[in-house]
């Protein structure tokens, strides 16, 4: 069995991805289904690597 780990859903929009496609971030290496949302991914990174995912709910209460 293989160890590598690697995610199987693209970073974007969360479907299978092509290992052609990816792009290193912050030391991760992310994997998308096409080159379209490669660079959709370069557009925005800190989105879709899930670093702001907090932006809409981010109030204590
Ligand atoms: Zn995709």
């Amino acid at each position: 069995m293989p160890a590598t780990k690697v995610t199987n859903n693209c970073s974007v929009c969360g479907m299978n991805v092509n290992s052609k496609f990816k792009a290193d971030y912050k030391g991760q290496t992310y994997y998308f289904c096409s080159e379209n949302d490669k660079m959709e991914f370069q557009k925005r990174p800190q989105v879709y690597a899930g670093l702001e995912r907090v932006s809409k709910k981010g109030k204590a209460a």
